[in-house]
């Protein structure tokens, strides 16, 4: 057996499983599983595969994350790793897979908010994505992040001893909270700019996604309720209360909640609010000013 027989081999598995990108998926496993890069695996997928070596142990734990793949769990979460702004995120089952639509948001924060002396508060973190990417690319002075999840909170930690200097040396003042939206944050505080990327998926699509979202991402951190919106209600009505004056907040959205967002801000008392496209040309970011 060589490692291009059992590129092969994963590669028909992925591909009778519907796995979209099967082939370039069973590549990635069997890079990961025998922790080659592309160059040495191009060098070496002609040698035979001895019995009794440790790779046979790789072999046993490739056709283990084909099966998985096969069974459509996220890429991901098998690999356990998401970059995302070119930062390496861990990634589990109890955590919204970071994606490139929330870039974003995280660019645009960047981009108009450049001040590091400015605070940060992101709710509904999950794996810290927004917070941390926050924090180490913006540099801001406290960037505080929360999640009503025990187990994502567990998954952000780890993300910020990652990713963030030993707290100790570091002067920022970094934090991870419990709490369901505004209930856990100390009401006497105040930030500059507010991020969050909540659940907003109608109760109903979910049936209809792809079985890598629907049966191996966190539903709480995708089902919005009936309409989606639920989670930018309760933002737009309590933000202005955690917001310093001119603070704004920057929320993700689905592509056709643009306009409903926008309307919840301004009756909330919001200004400046606007809409801005992702890469992809469609709606994703919804940012508004507070007086
Ligand atoms: N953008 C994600 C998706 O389409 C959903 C993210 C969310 O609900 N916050 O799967």
């Amino acid at each position: 057996m060589t490692l291009r027989q059992l590129l092969e081999e994963g590669r028909e598995e992925l591909e009778k499983a519907g796995v979209a990108d099967w082939a370039l998926d069973a590549r990635y496993l069997l890079m990961a599983a025998f922790d080659l890069d592309l160059a040495s695996l191009l060098v070496k997928q002609e040698r035979q595969i001895l019995p009794g070596d440790e790779s046979e142990e790789k072999t046993r734990c490739y056709r283990q994350m084909i099966g998985r793949r096969a069974g459509r769990a996220p890429l991901q979460q098998i690999l356990g790793e998401q970059e995302f702004m070119g930062l390496p995120f861990r990634v589990n089952e109890h955590v919204l897979t970071p994606r490139q639509d929330t870039e974003t948001l995280v660019e645009l924060v960047l981009r108009e908010r450049p001040d590091p002396s400015q605070s940060v508060l992101d709710l509904c973190t999950g794996s810290g994505c927004i917070a941390l990417s926050l924090a180490r690319l913006g540099g801001y002075r406290r960037v505080w992040a929360s999640d009503l999840s025990e187990e994502a909170l567990k998954v952000a930690e780890e993300n910020a001893k990652g990713l963030l200097k030993d707290p100790a040396e570091s002067k920022a003042d970094f934090r991870l909270l419990k709490s369901d939206l505004f209930e856990g944050i100390p009401k006497e505080e105040r930030f500059d700019i507010l991020t969050s990327n909540p659940p907003y998926i109608p109760t109903e699509v979910i049936e209809g996604l792809e079985p890598e979202v629907r049966d191996h991402e966190p539903r709480m951190a995708l089902d919005g309720d009936e309409d989606g919106l639920k989670f930018y209600r309760i933002l737009a009505a309590e933000a202005g209360g955690f917001l310093n004056p001119g603070g704004v907040i920057y929320l993700e959205i689905g592509w056709d909640q643009g306009a409903k967002v926008e309307e919840l801000l301004r009756q909330a008392g919001f200004q400046e609010i606007r809409t801005v496209k992702d890469l992809a040309g469609k709606d994703r970011v919804v940012r508004a000013g507070w007086p």
